[in-house]
């Protein structure tokens, strides 16, 4: 079956914000486009903090090494991607406040 566009991923299990707490159990992508299946690696941004992490093997979050913080601040695509999700999630904060 092929997701509906903004469709969320489901997780398999509730994860917690490593930051703020938030529980989610299902994640989306920022534009709104197709969902695909989670794949260990993934990176995730709290809906709640912006905080960033990043899918373990069995998929539940985790904090990234710093390797994979150095890998990611080189990857200038992915840097600006980030930095475009991180910044909606403050807008979107900033509107209901
Ligand atoms: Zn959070």
């Amino acid at each position: 079956m092929t997701p509906e566009p903004g469709a969320r991923t489901r997780m398999p299990r509730t994860n917690t914000c490593l930051n703020c707490g938030l529980e989610f159990g299902a994640v989306g992508t920022p534009d709104g486009s197709a969902a695909r299946p989670l794949k260990e690696g993934d990176i995730t941004v709290c809906m709640n903090c912006a905080a960033v992490m990043m899918l373990d093997s069995d998929l539940n979050v985790r904090g990234m090494t710093d390797s994979e913080i150095e890998d990611l601040l080189c990857d200038r695509a992915a840097m600006t991607e980030l930095a475009r999700m991180v910044r909606a999630v403050h807008f979107m904060r900033h509107e209901q406040n």
